[in-house]
């Protein structure tokens, strides 16, 4: 049983309405053009001794952005479950609170409810978020022949903090991810690509999630994915800048003649993008040009292989 199994029982029968299109995409649109997105983090499962209270509070509200500024959007309000055993000490509490502030705060987002309850074993936290109203969403399931593939940042940062986390002892990519929400907004906004995700579960995936969305096939150049010196040298470089996740970059395809924009755009946001491939028609698979793509190294659902 795989998540996606899962969800797809869960969604059998959804009318389409009032998500203009239905469940998958990175979050849903509600009344009053607004989109609304949802992620929860277990103790253990999302989380280790890795992470300190304060970047599970950080990394919790940096998720749900990333998955708002995915589709276009501008965040504004976020509720928050939190579940924890008897035994967690009020100081953890205090600390998760300081990193979610801290990022609520980078991002202007009004923390307006919640709840609070008893959890047997581990700590969940789960946080639903919602955005301004907007227009000229971006979507998965609209990339077109023809499209370059872009994506922001780097690959591969925060796999280097969970594998070898000894020799780069905190790790911001892995965890306070900042992804590049605004310059998400404003390319979708000027209506500058044609489709769009986050990186949350390893290029890999992400990139099979949009192609098979939007009913195309895609060319990846495996030179030319981005990597900060972190990776320099290491012999697990592409599996890590494909098969890990947790980069919280985008993935964007847009039309070859607005690349000189998108450069200006990126460079005016602060943000570094790279062309890495190109999409292509559904006759064609999504390779990683004659490469064969690295296998999982991890998913949230499964243990790791
Ligand atoms: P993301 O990684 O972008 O947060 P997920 O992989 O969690 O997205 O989910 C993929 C799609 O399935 C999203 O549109 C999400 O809203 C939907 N989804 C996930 N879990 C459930 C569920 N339990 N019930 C309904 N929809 C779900
Ligand atoms: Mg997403």
């Amino acid at each position: 049983m795989t998540e996606d199994d899962i969800i797809k029982e869960l969604t059998k029968g959804q009318r389409k309405a009032p998500n203009r299109f239905g469940i998958g995409d990175d979050a849903a649109l509600v009344v009053d053009n607004r989109i609304i997105t949802h992620d929860t983090m277990i103790e253990s499962i999302h989380w280790d001794s890795k992470l300190s209270p304060a970047d599970v509070g950080w990394k919790l509200v940096a998720i749900n952005v990333s998955d708002i500024g995915a589709m276009g959007g501008t965040p504004e309000w976020c509720t928050l479950s939190l579940s924890v055993p008897e035994k967690t000490n009020i100081d953890w509490i205090t600390a998760f609170s300081k990193g979610m502030r801290e990022a609520l705060k980078k991002w202007n987002i009004n923390l307006i409810g919640g709840d609070t309850t008893r959890s047997p074993n581990h700590i969940v936290a789960s946080m639903a978020m919602g955005s301004r109203r907007g227009y000229n969403w971006a979507w998965q399931h609209t990339a077109q022949k023809g499209d370059d593939i872009w994506v922001t940042g780097t690959l591969g940062d925060a796999a280097i903090g969970f594998f070898e986390p000894k020799k780069h002892t905190y790790n911001t990519a892995l965890q306070r991810p900042i992804p590049p929400a605004e310059f998400g907004q404003t390319i979708a906004h000027n209506k500058m690509i044609h489709a769009m995700i986050d990186i949350s579960d390893g290029l890999h995936n992400d990139l099979t999630r949009l192609c098979t969305r939007s009913k195309v096939g895609a060319r990846i150049d495996p030179t030319a994915l981005p990597a900060s010196s972190v990776l320099y040298n290491n012999k697990k470089s592409l599996a890590y800048q494909t098969a890990f996740g947790e980069d919280y970059e985008y993935l964007f395809t847009a039309a070859p003649n607005l690349e000189t924009l998108l450069r200006k755009l990126a460079a005016q946001h602060k943000v570094t993008i790279h062309k890495i491939g190109k999409i292509l028609d559904a006759k064609h698979s999504i390779t990683l040009d004659n490469t064969p793509w690295p296998s999982t190294l991890f998913s949230h659902f499964q243990k790791a292989k």
